[in-house]
């Protein structure tokens, strides 16, 4: 049996380094890396900032237990909470046990203000929100559960954009909506306009707290720092990992002081979580984001780069159906397998990442130029040609 439990159907190709939007394998051939990692390396590889400040801080203080002061921990907190609607922060290691850490924490707000029984949790369909047993059953997705059950109670889903079906679903015993505005895994499927206003007004007419799940699509990823500040209203708690460090592994739960009042000390905890190296790391990418038009830049690049695709499907709508998302978080919904899409891409040097309902994801790292679109576009229409003649062949 192989050395690696075999939980991941890998592709033959093992990479050494990283420069920019660039991997490199062991020949030393060159991919385009619009996958970053599942949506993690969002300043690329090697960020001269990123390698100077992990650098830095590994001359100084790698771990330190929580049970003390961590200075990067706390300007990585200060500054989260300067930038969003949240009052505090949590640090851990992941995007699952920051989901962990919100619902945990909607449970404790309903605790605190003595109604235990309100305990559940309204997710939608088609949701992800990680593979730890909790979070899988906040996702409630059949591939994920069998064979693992049995599934944590306390979670009631309903169809992606469905308000009435949201509404019905309120009970004496809810505690919170937990919704990612857009979802990733699942296709990288949008919501209507206006849905999550409606959500927010639901949770406030039934006192709930309205959770978002910025995993995927905050740090920076939809053109703003995060999702929500599309829409004209905040949430009450929201999860972070995947981009925030970088490449380093962090996540963070956010919340208001309001429903944030039932932890307290004691009352959660991580060994690792917000440790020195991560945060250090964590700020760099935020000294980034923040900087002068950086934003701006990466809404122009990801505008530009949606064109392009459009353009593309418009041109094999044989083989694309549908061009998916908002800024560097878009998806080809298409005919052919995805996995066969993004297999041969791979062999012509440019990673993509598959997702559900048959979509190839485009993640690509906010860094990129005109000079990565026209590449990636080109590798594409190459693909896709290839596929529309195997269609049009048969
Ligand atoms: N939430 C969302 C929206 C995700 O996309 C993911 C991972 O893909 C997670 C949570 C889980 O994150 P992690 O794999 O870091 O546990």
């Amino acid at each position: 049996m192989s050395p690696l439990l075999p939980v991941y159907k890998r592709a033959e190709v093992t990479f050494e380094r990283g420069e920019g939007p660039y991997l490199f394998d062991r020949a030393g051939r060159r991919y385009l890396d619009f996958g970053s990692g599942i949506a993690v390396t969002l300043l690329g590889h090697a960020h001269p900032h990123l390698v100077a400040v992990l650098e830095a801080q590994a001359e100084k203080l790698w771990h330190c237990s929580n049970l003390y002061g961590i200075e990067p921990q706390q300007r990585l907190a200060e500054r989260l909470v300067a930038h969003s609607f949240a009052d505090t922060a949590f640090f851990c290691n992941s995007g699952a046990e920051a989901l962990e850490c919100a619902i945990k924490m909607a449970r404790r707000f309903q605790y605190g203000r003595g109604q235990a029984e309100r305990h559940r949790i309204i997710t939608f369909e088609g949701a992800f929100h990680g593979r730890t047993l909790a979070t899988l059953s906040a996702g409630g997705q059949e591939k994920h559960l069998e064979g693992f059950r049995p599934e944590l109670p306390g979670f009631d889903q309903v169809a992606a954009g469905d308000l009435a079906g949201a509404e019905a679903a309120i009970g004496g015993e809810t505690a919170a909506i937990l919704i990612e505005p857009i979802q990733g895994e699942s296709g990288i499927r949008t919501l209507a306009p206006g849905f999550l206003e409606e959500l927010r007004h639901l949770c406030d007419e039934h006192d709930l707290l309205l959770m978002f799940d910025e995993v995927q699509c905050g740090m920076g990823r939809t053109g703003r720092l995060f999702a929500y500040e599309w829409t004209r209203v905040t949430p009450d708690i929201m999860t972070l990992a995947k981009g925030l460090g970088g490449g380093f592994p962090i996540g963070a739960c956010l919340a208001t002081a309001r429903a944030a009042s039932g932890m307290t000390p004691g009352s959660h905890g991580s060994t690792f979580g917000g440790n020195p190296l991560a945060c250090a790391v964590a700020n760099g990418v935020l000294d980034v984001l923040l900087g002068d038009g950086f934003l701006d830049h990466v809404r122009d690049v990801g505008e530009r780069l949606r064109g392009r695709l459009d353009q593309l499907a418009a041109a094999f709508p044989q083989v694309v159906h549908e061009v998916r998302g908002q800024g560097f978080l878009l998806g080809l919904r298409c005919e052919p397998l995805n996995t066969d899409i993004t297999a041969a891409c791979i062999a012509r040097g440019l990673l993509t990442v598959p997702a559900g309902d048959n979509v190839v994801r485009l993640l690509p790292p906010l860094i990129i130029e005109q000079e990565q679109i026209d590449e990636a576009i080109g590798t594409l229409a190459e693909v896709l040609q290839d596929f529309a003649g195997r269609e049009a062949a048969q």
